[in-house]
């Protein structure tokens, strides 16, 4: 692994910004950070000019579907429900391992270009081991950091037996450990499709190997109510009385939470992923993040699956992260740039030590010139376009735009190929 010298950047360290400075990585790691120009002697075996670019910590999506890049703009006019009953399970049911494996790596590249090096794949398509396999090995081969919360249900249409899911959970758990590339978290899909024995079950499985389990709560008023006909609880409440409400517990949308709940997020320590494009693309409502934040709660970014966003730029999200908790609150000073690009990289700095996780972004174009604020040009003035080169685990994935890790227009073309049949396949099997 070559050594990496950037220079002439703006550094976000974990004293702020730092401008100009430099970063030395090597063997996966940062190994320097400083102010105005290297020392004299130090030198990389590759050099990156960093002038009008920010240098950042790699961001963190924090929940997608990868699946449904070959779904992308197919999300708008219907609700939650129908969406996914008459465009989303149709096509999910046609996919075979190597579409999926297609399908992967065209998320992966969207999120590398984007500037996401950790990606949390909510993967919903595990009727088979390769199906599964087909995503880890995807993440392996092109080097970003993927979480892969392998989602279940055990009630209701298409339920998997509680010991199938737990087997194949450990399956996972033992093939995947110890890699710089793969981590398995438990994705129970909705709470409304689990039973609390099989929640308590896999949860306890995921904390016992230093994993959390990820979910979709409370994304829309319709879930809220099928939990309290169901438990008579709201959905965090119910969480709460099975015992799963915790620190390893990823509640992604939390949408629909009331002040009870709230409480009990912030006192049970869970993290709330924050997806709002999904939830203004599907209309399901506005999270209560200054809320959350008022708590202390870790709030992290989510694209969402491509079928409700449509795109897996974060930067985008973090634009509409902060507009629309403005536009909730009817105020301006609600969510200020530097907090949503805090949530985009959960709190991470450029420091010594720390994994080589980083990316260079261009400031040098007419949207972000003149740069009176870093956060405000990365949050309000970026688009994921501007990722000019993203460093993970020391290696150098993109570089000044140039995908490394594979060719680009061949995967584009094969995906083209493969949604075509896919469209086929699953009109057959609608039908
Ligand atoms: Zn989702």
């Amino acid at each position: 692994m070559k050594s990496i010298l950037i220079r002439n950047g703006a550094l976000l360290t974990s004293e702020g910004w730092l401008e100009p400075g430099y970063v030395l990585v090597e063997g996966g790691e940062i190994k320097a950070v400083g102010a105005g120009a290297p020392p004299p002697g130090m030198a990389g075996e590759e050099t990156v000019d960093a002038a009008h670019c920010a240098v950042l910590p790699g961001l963190i999506n924090g929940h997608t579907h990868f699946s449904q890049s070959f779904m992308r703009g197919l999300g708008g006019g219907l609700p939650l429900l129908p969406w996914l009953k008459e465009r989303i399970w149709p096509l999910q049911r046609a996919m075979t391992p190597e579409t999926l494996r297609l399908a992967a790596r065209l998320a992966l590249i969207e999120n590398l270009r984007c500037g996401a090096t950790t990606v949390v794949d909510h993967h919903k398509i595990a009727r088979t081991p390769a199906h599964t396999d087909a995503v880890c090995e995807a993440a392996a081969e092109l080097g970003l950091r993927v979480t892969l919360a392998r989602a279940w249900a055990d009630l209701g249409n298409g339920a998997e037996e509680p010991q199938e899911i737990l087997a194949d959970l450990e399956r996972l758990l033992e093939r995947w450990a110890g890699s710089p590339h793969v981590t398995i978290a438990n994705g129970p899909v909705a709470l409304w499709r689990c039973s609390p024995e099989t929640l308590q079950r896999t949860h306890a499985l995921i904390r016992a190997h230093g994993g959390v389990t990820h979910a979709h709560v409370a994304e829309t008023r319709d879930e809220v109510t099928l939990s309290l006909e169901a438990h008579d609880l709201r959905p965090v409440a119910w969480l709460e009385e099975i015992g799963v409400l915790g620190p390893e517990t990823e509640l992604v949308h939390a949408v629909w939470l009331d002040e009870e709940e709230l409480d009990l997020v912030a006192e049970r320590g869970a993290t709330v992923v924050h997806c709002p494009i999904a939830n203004m693309v599907l209309g399901s409502g506005a999270a209560p993040v200054p809320a959350l934040q008022a708590r202390e709660v870790p709030v992290r970014l989510g694209s969402d699956g491509p079928a409700s966003n449509d795109t897996q730029d974060l930067f985008e999200v973090m634009k509409a992260a902060l507009n629309l908790a403005r536009v909730t609150a009817l105020d301006p000073t609600v969510l200020a740039p530097d907090a949503v690009l805090r949530m985009a990289t959960d709190g991470r700095a450029l420091t010594p030590g720390a994994p080589a996780d980083l990316i260079v972004v261009n400031l040098n174009h007419p949207r972000a010139v003149p740069v009176h604020d870093l956060d405000a040009a990365l949050v309000l003035c970026s688009h994921g376009s501007d990722v000019r080169t993203v460093i993970a685990g020391g290696k150098v994935l993109l570089r000044d735009g140039e995908l490394l890790v594979l060719d680009e227009s061949a995967l584009l073309e094969e995906c083209r190929r493969a949604v075509r049949e896919l469209l086929r396949e699953s009109e057959l099997r609608t039908n």
